[in-house]
């Protein structure tokens, strides 16, 4: 391995290094840095995620390049967030330590224009920044792009995720054609293939790493749920990691808002970072979670652009992106800094097909475990409790003076005693919230596919039950619909034929869930009586085609056969119709 003195770095720059304490360079920048520092440079595509040292691999041969007589902007940095702007420019500045003669300016939107022009004009050799605004300034002629050498383009992908392209075009259209341009990015999707084809001449391709792989150290665990139970399933996954500080991911700014709201109503550290927030807001977030007062940060994937905090423990997919190659960006957030990190994917099973193109890609397996039952989450936090008492530092002197009044105070207690007390203090939230809790139901693909194929047309297999309710029990098909996805847990089993009558019903389900009714059944009461289910014996001729699912989302069946007994029985046509119309779009529950 090469020292920084080998790379040929200057000793103002060797100054800075050392106070900074980097005492080697790290594998991207002993590829990256003498190639830079070559008075002719080829142009790089540097595979790179966040977290190598990628910033000094640029960062630290730019200051070297920077010509101080002259200035005019001669490097220019683009990367797709305002925090990554600051901190490039912030790490630039660490880096010039001891070159007082470089200036570098900042460019970023939601912030002072005229302040940052004033910062250009003052003669800034290095501009660091996010494209919407450096275009902005561009257009109105605020900037001087004619002598820059070389344009970084880090975190490249994320700009164009991030919808920047015709902005990077326009840039790198303002800039000499003879410049270098330096692309970093995590991975390289064709969009950006297309860019660095049309304004990058021979470019090197430096991968560190694996191509498109997340960090090495990550281990991928994915969790299947049933859609409904996501939110539970992620509650329990994090009680069962009482150490955990990281960020869920969300697809949409509305779900960002409601995971986080519930979290916090739950008692979680948590809060939202999403687009919707005023940069004030936003920053207040982050700090939070930056000295982690807040455990766990809600986020979708715009807002956590560019948010560079090292040591998360846990990374959570609560919606796994509509482009996979999204993953590697979020699943490389944790694992960094040579730290091991796990990235966690709740999926449903239809998102299963997904998590194999994850596979794939990463070329690393997801290792798919159970739901924490409430029995091991309380398990672990118990140990973590005792994990603590064993690891606190006890400052005698201090608590010296205390304890003849505790010791007396606690006479009474044996050992036995005082051990349960001292632990069900932490303990009884858990304990109180899983006792009587079930497991979460884990959808097995073989149901999951007999189901598919009763959807689809395909010889339905239903078993008729018995219910001890009916008419005079106001019950409506509705309400016993609604019972058996209450008392199952379950959205989506198909129901037959529902004839309710007077004082008791029948209604046919599909036979693959008949554990999952009887047992849901078991012990409930509707409106203080007690609800008696049995499987009844089928109907001559009955139980054929699959009349509606319980989440009438692909039924169409509702409106027709099912019902029309019911109609026929009861006659009530009001009735009839309201009930149509509260079929539920499984989606805006999920
Ligand atoms: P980056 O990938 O540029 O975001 O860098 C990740 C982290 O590594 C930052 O906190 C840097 O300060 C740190 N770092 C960069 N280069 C070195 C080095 N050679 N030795 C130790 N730490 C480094």
């Amino acid at each position: 391995m090469n020292s920084f003195e080998e790379l040929g770095l200057d000793k103002n720059i060797l100054s800075a290094i050392k106070e900074l304490n980097f005492e080697n360079p790290m594998p991207v920048q002993e590829k990256i840095i003498p190639m830079m520092l070559q008075e002719n440079p080829q142009d790089i595509i540097a595979l790179a995620q966040t977290g190598t040292g990628k910033t000094a691999a640029f960062g630290l041969p730019i200051i070297h390049k920077t010509d101080t007589t002259l200035r005019q902007v001669q490097y220019l940095i683009i990367a797709p967030t305002r925090e990554l702007c600051l901190q490039i420019a912030d790490d630039l500045k660490d880096y010039a330590a001891f070159n007082k003669d470089i200036k570098i300016a900042a460019i970023f939107g939601g912030s002072s224009m005229d302040r940052q022009i004033q910062k250009i004009k003052q003669g800034a050799q290095i501009i660091s920044a996010t494209p919407g605004r450096l275009n902005d300034l561009i257009n109105r002629g605020e900037v001087n792009l004619n002598k820059v050498k070389a344009v970084i383009l880090d975190e490249a992908d994320e700009m164009l995720n991030m919808g920047f392209k015709e902005e990077l075009e326009a840039i790198l259209e303002t800039t000499p054609k003879n410049r270098n341009t330096f692309l970093f990015s995590a991975t390289m999707p064709n969009p950006l293939l297309s860019i660095a084809n049309r304004y990058m001449k021979n470019p090197v391709e430096v991968t560190i790493g694996k191509k498109n792989s997340g960090a090495e150290n990550v281990e991928h665990i994915s969790y299947l749920v049933h859609a409904r139970d996501k939110y539970l399933a992620l509650k329990r996954i994090v009680d069962s990691h009482p150490n955990v500080y990281g960020i869920v991911f969300c697809r949409t700014r509305q779900e960002t808002k409601d995971v986080s709201e519930k979290l916090m109503q739950d008692g979680y550290n948590a809060d939202a970072l999403h687009g919707d927030l005023s940069q004030s807001q936003r920053e207040a977030v982050l700090s939070k979670f930056r000295t982690r007062h807040l455990r766990l940060l809600v986020a979708t994937d715009v807002a956590a652009r560019g948010l560079d905090v090292d040591d998360l423990t846990h990374i959570i997919n609560y919606d796994l992106p509509d482009e996979l190659e999204i993953y590697t960006h979020r699943s490389g957030r944790t694992g960094r800094a040579g730290k091991s990190g796990t990235s966690i994917v709740i999926a449903n099973l239809k998102e299963k097909y997904k998590l194999n193109t994850i596979e794939k890609q990463l070329g690393k397996k997801f290792t798919t475990l159970p739901v924490p039952s409430g029995r091991e989450i309380c398990e672990r936090q118990l140990f973590h409790l005792i994990d603590k008492v064993e690891k606190v530092e006890v400052d005698t002197v201090q608590v010296e003076p205390f304890l003849p009044k505790i010791y007396e105070k606690l006479e009474w207690m044996d050992r036995n005693d005082l051990i349960q007390r001292f632990v069900s203090i932490e303990f009884n939230r858990f304990l109180e919230y899983y006792k009587n809790i079930p497991d979460l139901y884990i959808p097995s693909e073989s149901k999951f596919k007999e189901r598919e194929r009763s959807t689809r047309g395909g010889k339905g297999n239903y078993t008729r039950y018995f219910l001890n309710l009916g008419v005079t029990d106001d019950l409506k098909p509705a309400q016993l619909i609604g019972m058996i996805n209450d008392f199952t847990g379950m959205r989506d089993i198909e129901i037959g034929e529902i004839e309710i009558l007077k004082n008791f019903s029948f209604f046919e389900a599909d036979s693959t869930f008949q554990n999952e009714i009887i047992e849901g059944f078991k012990g409930k009461k509707l409106k203080k009586r007690d609800i008696n289910l049995e499987i009844a014996e089928k109907r001559r001729g009955g139980g054929g085609k699959p009349k509606f699912n319980s989440d009438r989302k692909s039924s169409g069946g509702y409106k027709k056969s099912g019902f029309s007994r019911e109609k026929r029985d009861f006659g009530d046509k009001k009735d009839f119709k309201r009930k149509s119309s509260f079929s539920r779009d499984k989606k805006s529950r999920d």
